[in-house]
Order: C-alpha cells, then sequence, then structure tokens
C-alpha cells in the first residue's frame, strides 16, 4: 500500500468524458489499495478566460479580486470530479484551498505555499476516502484566497504531496512525459525516460510549459517522486529523479524555448560607474524582472549600448519607467522589440564538456539565424532570436545535438 497524489491538468478534466476517464484511474489506485489525494486544474481553456474576463472589467484590477475569479475553475472540476468518484462507488470529497487549509503568502496572483494542514485528510484517509483537491489555490495571512501562478496546480500537487509525506506524485497530462523538446513543435522530439531534477528545473524555468517551475523547486527541495505520464495512454512517462540515478548523461538533455521575453536597448548610454545601478534599479523597484543582459561598446567612448529583456507582459511598465529618467540615465534613444523569442539547450553533461555553446551558434549561424544576447548559467546555454525562427532553430538544435528520435 501507498500513499500517492495524482494531478490532472486541464486537457484531461476538460469534460465529462474525461472526468471519468481520470475517475476510472483514481478507482484503480483506490483499489490497489493505495490512499489518494487527487489535484484538479480547471477545464482547458477556463482560467485563460477567467485572466481575459478579469482585464476586460478593468485594465489594473486588483489582484486579491483578479484571485477569487480565476482560482474558480478548480472549484468546479474538484466537485465534479467528487461526485463522478462517488457514482462509482469510491468514497471522497472535495477540498478548496481554504478548506484543508493551503497557507501561501499574500503574493496574489502568484502566491508562495509556505505550509499546508493535512490531519484530517490523513483521518480521512483512514477511512478510506479520497481527497479530491482543487489546484493552484491557497489562502493568504489574512484569510482571502490566493492564486499559485500560472500552471500552479503542479504546485499544489508537489507540495501535497511533500506536505503528506507521499510516497509517489503522479501528474497526468495531454503527452506521455517530459520531450527532449515541446513535442508540438519538434516532430522529432524524443520521450525521456527520466531526467534530473536539475534538468527539469532549467527545462521548466526556460520554458517548457509540462511542469510549473516551482513544482520542480519544490520536489528537489523535499524529495518527492515526480512522474509525468499521460492520462490518455497507457504507457510509462517520465520519471524526475536524482542525478545518480542517471546511468548514461547525454551531453544536452533538452532544448526550452520561450516567447516571454521582450527586448530593451538603450542608445548610448553614459559609461560611467553607476551606470548600470541607476538603470536597473528603478526597474527592480517597480518589480520587473531582468533577464539577459549585454553592453555593447559603442562607437563614441564616453558612451555605450546596453540591451536586456524583461518579461514580455512587463515591456510597457519598463518603458515607462526608464523613459521617464531618460535625462538623468543619459541615453539617446530608447528601442523596444517584443518579436524575440529566448532558446536554451540545457544538460548536466554540460559541466564537464566544453563545446557545447559553441555547436549551438554554428547550429544557428548555418541557418541564417541572428543571436542577439547570450546568456549562459553552468547546465544551460540561451540565446535570444527573432521570434519568427523559432521552429527553424528549435528543429535545427535538435539536430545538431544529436536529439532526433530514430
Ligand atoms: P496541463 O494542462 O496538463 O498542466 P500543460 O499544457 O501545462 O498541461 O503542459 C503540457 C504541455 O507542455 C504539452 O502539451 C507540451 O506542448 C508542452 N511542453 C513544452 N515543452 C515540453 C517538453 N519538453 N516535454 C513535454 N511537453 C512539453
Ligand atoms: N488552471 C490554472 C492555469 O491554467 C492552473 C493550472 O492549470 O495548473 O494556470
Ligand atoms: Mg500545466
Amino acid at each position: 500500500m501507498a500513499r500517492i497524489v495524482m494531478k490532472f491538468g486541464g486537457t484531461s478534466v476538460a469534460d465529462l468524458r474525461r472526468i471519468r476517464r481520470a475517475a476510472a484511474r483514481v478507482k484503480v489506485e483506490v483499489e490497489a489499495g493505495n490512499d489518494v489525494a487527487v489535484v484538479v486544474s480547471a477545464m482547458a481553456g477556463v482560467t485563460n478566460a477567467m485572466v481575459q474576463l478579469v482585464s476586460d472589467a478593468a485594465s489594473l484590477a486588483d489582484l486579491r479580486e483578479y484571485d477569487v475569479v480565476v482560482s474558480s475553475g478548480e472549484q468546479v472540476t474538484s466537485g465534479l470530479l467528487a461526485v463522478v468518484l462517488q457514482s462509482m462507488g469510491v468514497s471522497a470529497r472535495s477540498w478548496m484551498g481554504w478548506q484543508i487549509p493551503v497557507r501561501t503568502d499574500d503574493a496574489h496572483g502568484s502566491a508562495r505555499i509556505e505550509a499546508i494542514e493535512v490531519q484530517e485528510m490523513l483521518r480521512r484517509f483512514g477511512e478510506g476516502q479520497v481527497a479530491v483537491v482543487a489546484g493552484f489555490q491557497g489562502i493568504d495571512p489574512q484569510g482571502r484566497i490566493t492564486t499559485l501562478g500560472r500552471g500552479g496546480s503542479d504546485t499544489s500537487a508537489v507540495a501535497l504531496a511533500a506536505a503528506l509525506q507521499a510516497d509517489r506524485c503522479d501528474i497526468y497530462t495531454d503527452v506521455d512525459g517530459v520531450y527532449t523538446t515541446d513535442p508540438r513543435i519538434v516532430a522529432k522530439a524524443r520521450k525521456l525516460d527520466r531526467i534530473t531534477y536539475e534538468e527539469m528545473l532549467e527545462m521548466a524555468s526556460q520554458g517548457a510549459k509540462v511542469l510549473q517551475t516551482r513544482s520542480v523547486e519544490m520536489a528537489m527541495k523535499h524529495h518527492v517522486r515526480i512522474q509525468v505520464l499521460s492520462s490518455f495512454e497507457d504507457t510509462p512517462g517520465t520519471l524526475v529523479v536524482d542525478e545518480d540515478e542517471i546511468v548514461e548523461q547525454a551531453l544536452v538533455s533538452g532544448i526550452a524555448y520561450s516567447r516571454d521575453e521582450a527586448k530593451i536597448t538603450l542608445l548610448r548610454v553614459l559609461d560611467q560607474p553607476g551606470v548600470a545601478a541607476k538603470i536597473f534599479g528603478p526597474l527592480a523597484e517597480a518589480a520587473i524582472n531582468v533577464d539577459m543582459i549585454v553592453q555593447n561598446v559603442s562607437a563614441e567612448t564616453e558612451r555605450t549600448d546596453l540591451t536586456f529583456t524583461v518579461g514580455k507582459s512587463e515591456l510597457e511598465r519598463a518603458v515607462a519607467v526608464l523613459r521617464a529618467r531618460q535625462e538623468e540615465l543619459g541615453f539617446v534613444e530608447l528601442l523596444s522589440d517584443p518579436n524575440v523569442v529566448k532558446v536554451s539547450v540545457i544538460g548536466v553533461g554540460m559541466r564537464s564538456h566544453a563545446g557545447v555553446a559553441q555547436q549551438m551558434f554554428t547550429a544557428l549561424a548555418e541557418r541564417g539565424i541572428n543571436i542577439q544576447v547570450i546568456s549562459t548559467s553552468e547546465i544551460k546555454v540561451s540565446v535570444l532570436i527573432a521570434e519568427e525562427y523559432t521552429e527553424l532553430a528549435l528543429r535545427g538544435l535538435h539536430t545538431a545535438y544529436g536529439l532526433d528520435a530514430a
């Protein structure tokens, strides 16, 4: 007998037929004698529709009310799944975030989980009851509903698995595992049997939406065994594991991309000590994250050009913050470009092997793709390129690193 958390994403609970299919999977685990907590997302498309409604209602909505609206989809699916399980003879009840409770901080819209109280859920496991938990939601210290950021049901599931000290956290989704890159863009993408926490963390944070970044962080910290698998097919999924559980390590394990970036260039900024602080300080104060940065040498010795990226949704705000300080910063012109994509190659094998970046630059050059900004870390190389080349770059790199499926 094991204690398991099963998470079903939006497409896996998109309609009643799929909810019944998910319920059948839950029933199998219950009949095998396991204690089961199920975490559900909203039906596919519902959260997007709610986000749109809020932004149509007011351009700068109160984030506490945003959370009230966008968390609602999970209330529906958790209730429906509990009803369907009961109709199949499985004892089950739904749990909203506030009922458990899932305690978070008050960063509405992307709150962090601080604690989950599971005593009552554990007691009910003892009575054979399945817990059906609304993912994505929690409660702040003032008792108000919070949400965990888009894709946050993954984090609900992993956090619950950690709190329950579960043996497994199975993430059921619309692909049958983690692939070398997004299988919807690269037909030759290959399913990985295993991927390390560290690589999965980089893949997620560089844009692979299959798991929310925070869920991987949390799994790594609390040693939660995550498995990503299909809710539609009975095929083995991908296990996220420690590095020593992987026998043969590829140089590059995966390629991720993110369309969420936008580029800003400040032309002819004064080249003096303190200028970078003056530029990035106000952006940080406005809670705008800066990701990639490159400083170019300008024709004039006293001045330099500075290029960096911010989140696409924050571009307008970032431009406003900088323009308001144009005189102080001394730049002559500000250029902004939302039509960029960040492509990253990831692999723990990079630590011990040189030449990975060079291979990337060559593969892109051979396809006539210009690199605008580069950034690296111990296990990844990222480049910023024009968005129109996304598919070409992903497919080209996938082949260049020998990742194509046979
Ligand atoms: P869910 O609704 O189940 O949470 P998501 O849409 O959030 O599902 O995540 C699954 C999607 O992630 C897939 O449909 C796929 O297009 C995308 N994806 C991006 N990169 C990868 C990757 N490396 N491996 C698998 N899926 C990926
Ligand atoms: N329903 C939420 C979203 O679409 C949470 C999730 O699906 O993980 O972002
Ligand atoms: Mg998701």
